[in-house]
């Protein structure tokens, strides 16, 4: 029997089905997580507990742990551990991406670097310091920019400024929230840097590729039809095919292939985010990962396989026999936050779900726990998934879903706003 390790971050998202796919592969699974109780129950005595900011150490761990049960693969669920799934895997001879590039994709700045030097088009840059005087960047900078952090996901602490003041009002919101100590813990030096970009307008499309020795198959491309413009960058809707133009699409494909060209990447998942305007299309994003949260689960494949039986299948070095995706389109919908506050009900799941198209509405915020819009916050209220004959109707089924949910949120007041 074929032995995997998953590196699984505790808030991950991703877990249920990691696990699933490796069950009907028939593989056992190793968890390599940060916190050990979190998912002892899951997996009882096949955990192993890393710390996902000490590379070396943790490397060190495994490959101990793998002198003794042998692994055929790593693989990071999320973005945490994928500079680590890298070492590991070269550790082990097991095929992977240079530990170089994948610690250059989770690096924004890095990737900004790479990208311009390999003449890919991605935003103008530049990187500052969070103890850097606002008021003097502000003059720095060309409007409309984005501040961001350089090593962060999910869109959190993404902020548009349009003007100087806003640029200083963004600037010391998000060094509050590079301040929180989980987010400093997770960065370390990279906490102290706030990543300045042009404002880069046009349609954005997500793109879901594996890589096989360098060269990229795309899994599916995804259109977000609603307007991304900020102040923040809150994902709603997915809808896959694209109805972009196909010379559109192909110069999309195009371009995120050159980008993981130019950062090395070879093997496994990728998800890329670009926006497309008469100018064609930039990479604003390019992860050694899949796609985040639940999406993954408007997504199948030849005679049903899953995208983690596609990316456990390929780290095992197992055939997958299409990376074709099935005829209909697919959609998914994050529910946006309405506001901030305690969730303390909600209604509608029933009917939404009995909305034509409707395949699923997952919540995954419980009665009773905080919700906090972006930019600061970093959880999902749920998942609206719908499949369709076409894209148009994946997405009105969507939006139709979305409308009979109505959640109930006793406000509460956010730090940044006293
Ligand atoms: P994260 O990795 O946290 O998702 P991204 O860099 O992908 O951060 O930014 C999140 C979203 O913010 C993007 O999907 C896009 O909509 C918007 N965005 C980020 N950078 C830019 C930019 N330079 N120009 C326009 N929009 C941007
Ligand atoms: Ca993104």
């Amino acid at each position: 029997m074929k032995r995997l390790l998953l590196l699984l971050p505790s808030t991950s998202y991703r877990a249920a089905d990691f696990l699933d796919a490796a069950e009907r592969l028939g593989i056992e699974v190793v968890v390599g997580s940060n916190e050990r109780q979190a998912l002892e129950s899951v997996v009882p005595g096949k955990t192993i507990t890393l710390d996902f900011t000490d590379l070396k150490e943790s490397a060190e761990r495994a490959v101990a742990f793998a002198k003794d049960s042998p692994l055929d693969a790593v693989v990071s669920a999320d973005e945490d551990a994928i500079v680590l799934a890298a070492m590991i895997s070269e550790a082990l001879s097991l095929p992977h991406n240079p530990v170089s590039a994948a610690a250059a994709a989770k690096d924004k700045h890095r990737l900004r670097e790479i990208l311009t030097a390999a003449s890919v088009p991605t935003p103008p840059s530049q990187i500052f310091s969070i103890d850097d005087p606002p008021e003097t960047l502000s003059q720095k900078v060309v409007y409309p920019c984005v501040l961001k952090p350089t090593f962060l996901s999910a869109s959190r602490g993404v902020i548009r400024a349009n003007h100087p003041d806003e640029f200083v009002a963004a600037f010391y919101r998000l060094g509050r929230i590079l301040k929180e100590p989980e987010v400093k813990h997770l960065g370390g030096t990279a906490a102290k840097q706030i990543l300045v970009e042009d404002f880069i307008p046009g349609k954005e499309v997500a793109l879901e590729g594996l890589l096989q020795n360098g060269y990229l198959s795309i899994l599916a491309l995804f259109d977000k039809p609603d307007p991304l413009d900020g102040p923040f960058f809150e994902e709603t809707i997915y809808v896959t095919p694209s109805r972009l133009p196909a010379s559109v699409q192909e110069a999309i494909s195009e371009c995120t292939g050159r980008a993981a060209a130019a950062l090395g990447l070879k093997e496994g998942p990728i998800h890329a985010e670009l926006r497309v305007n008469e100018r064609g299309p930039l990479i604003i994003e390019l992860a050694a990962r899949s796609i985040g949260g639940i999406c993954s689960r408007a997504l199948r494949f030849g005679v049903g396989l899953t995208l983690e039986e596609i990316i456990l299948r390929h780290a095992l070095g197992l055939p997958i026999e299409s990376l074709e995706r099935e005829r209909p389109a697919a959609g998914v919908m994050m529910i946006p936050i309405p506001a901030a506050g305690i969730l303390t009900g909600y209604q509608g799941v029933e009917e939404a779900k009995k909305v034509p198209g409707i395949e699923d509405v997952k919540i995954m915020i419980h009665r009773r726990q905080k919700i906090i819009p972006l930019p600061e916050g970093r959880r999902y209220l749920g998942f609206i998934f719908a499949r369709a004959p076409r894209p148009e109707e994946a997405e009105s089924a969507l939006r139709e879903a979305h409308r009979k949910l109505k959640f109930e949120i006793a406000p509460f007041k956010l730090k940044s706003e006293e």
